[in-house]
């Protein structure tokens, strides 16, 4: 019988195989592979050898390498060997947070990550919140408590919802969306504000909307504001929006999933002015702080509602009844704060906040590098560490143009040296690049940038 240590050491030896693997997304015989898996039910017990084996030839070549330095997809965070090493601590020891008294330090560590996040991204007035799965879960919450907050009887009587109405930007996650889905006040109640040429929202426009919505009968609940948005990074005018949303009286929570952690840098910590007015706030440990997925993070200024769901089961026959998972959906709820804790001890806020202003660097790197190409439009100005380009060419029109970006795209995800994808900007397909990884360097932009400019001289030919 092997021991656990040295299982351990048997894996770790697989995942060295990352290091001399240059290809970053999944083996091009995809579709093979996932078909050459074993898909019976195992009966008997495998030895650990040739179950290592088996993970090997049949996972591994199909495992996007995340962490590389050249890969630049949607906004996926790196993590960091400390997160690894958390996330097994955390699997050996399985906490469940369910009750406080099943496991105390899973509460605790919670309570005082959060403290910790709230100091992190300069907003220490945040004296409540919560671990989540995502900025998802988060944002989902976010607007469950400004009902909570909005409709104190909602919890026994529910709420006619057709006449509440939810503002954000065309620019927001569409996790808000979901989240109008999910929590049955339906898409149709969510407005969606249109975007200045840097892609922030038209406080204008907004108060307009709330207006003339309020005198056509609705109730304006939250006004949710975006620092630091997914398709280009950009950041809201906040301040403005906690006015408005103080004028009107309804709940304003913020967006940071991404983005927030920058707050940090002094030169661009005056663009998230007028946070701290906000009722709650996300922020995503997962992304811009590189800690494994997954970890989102609710912050709240105070708690609307705490809903006692205590069956007998869970009933502790004593005083002591504290249940975390009274504020969320789940009721189990995994040692989430653990691999934060680890992340921040080890490296310290000073030393993140290097590697976010390394990230933003080598991002205006890139740009300068291919401003100075003639086939090459950047758009909009990146502020954070998310570039937007296309390839342009004075002969093609509009439509050519579409089809040399989507092409390179499918170049890009064809060569698997590099990968990023793209996104959609005023109806223009445009090339998306996210940086959020302490191990880039400036030799891996120099790489990123030759293999774009390869796949341009090979998509322009197809055209
Ligand atoms: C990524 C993102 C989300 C969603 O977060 P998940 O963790 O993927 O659920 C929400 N808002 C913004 C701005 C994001 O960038």
């Amino acid at each position: 019988m092997k021991s656990i240590k040295d299982k351990l050491l048997k894996a770790i030896d697989i995942l060295d195989i990352k290091s001399t693997n240059c290809e970053i997304t999944h083996s091009k015989d995809l579709n093979k592979l996932i078909n050459q898996i074993n898909k019976q039910l195992p009966k008997r017990p495998l030895d650990y050898d040739s179950l290592i084996n088996d993970f090997k030839h049949q996972i591994i070549p199909l495992l996007n390498q995340n962490t590389s330095p050249n890969y630049a997809a949607y906004i996926t965070g790196s993590s960091t060997e400390i997160g690894a090493i958390a996330e097994f601590i955390k699997g050996y020891y399985n906490q469940n947070g369910l009750k406080w008294i099943n496991s105390p330090i899973t509460s605790e560590l919670e309570k005082l990550v959060v403290k910790w996040i709230s100091e992190f991204i300069l907003l220490p007035n945040f004296n409540h919140g919560m671990l989540t799965t995502g900025g998802s879960m988060s944002n989902l919450l976010a607007i469950h408590f400004s009902l909570a907050n909005a409709y104190p009887n909602r919890e026994y009587n529910g709420i006619p919802s057709d006449k509440i109405k939810v503002y954000s930007s065309d620019q927001t996650h569409s996790s808000v969306e979901r989240a109008m889905v999910f929590l049955g006040l339906g898409r149709n109640s969510l407005v969606k504000i249109s975007t200045d040429k840097s892609y922030k929202v038209n406080t204008e426009e907004l108060e307009k909307r709330i207006k003339s919505d309020k005198a056509s009968g609705y109730t304006p609940l939250i006004i949710i504001g975006n620092a630091g948005t997914t398709n280009t990074g950009a950041i809201d005018n906040l301040l403005e929006l906690s006015k408005i949303s103080n004028k009107y009286n309804t709940w304003f929570h913020i967006d940071g999933a991404y983005g927030l952690p920058a707050i940090r840098l002094k030169k661009l910590r005056a663009r998230f002015h007028g946070a701290s007015f906000a009722d709650s706030i996300t922020v995503n440990p997962h992304k811009w702080m590189y800690v494994p997925f997954e970890a989102s993070c609710l912050l709240l200024k105070k708690i609307p509602i705490a809903i006692n769901f205590t069956p007998d089961y869970l009933d502790d026959f004593s005083s002591e009844q504290r249940m975390i998972s009274d504020q969320t959906i789940e009721l189990t709820k995994e040692f989430r704060a653990l691999k934060i804790w680890l992340t921040l001890k080890y490296y310290g806020a000073d030393q993140i906040s290097q590697f976010i202003e390394n990230d933003i660097f080598l991002i205006n790197y890139l740009s300068k590098k291919l401003k100075i190409l003639d086939f090459v439009e950047i758009h909009p100005e990146s502020e954070l560490s998310i570039l937007c380009f296309r390839f342009i060419s004075e002969n093609l029109n509009e439509t050519q143009t579409e089809r040399l970006n989507i092409l390179s795209l499918k170049l890009i995800k064809e060569n698997r040296s590099i990968f990023f994808t793209g996104t959609r900007l005023n109806n223009k397909v445009y090339m998306r690049i996210f940086f959020g990884n302490p191990n880039r360097k400036k030799k891996d932009v120099k790489f990123m940038l030759k293999k774009i400019i390869e796949v341009y001289n090979h998509s322009i030919k197809q055209i």
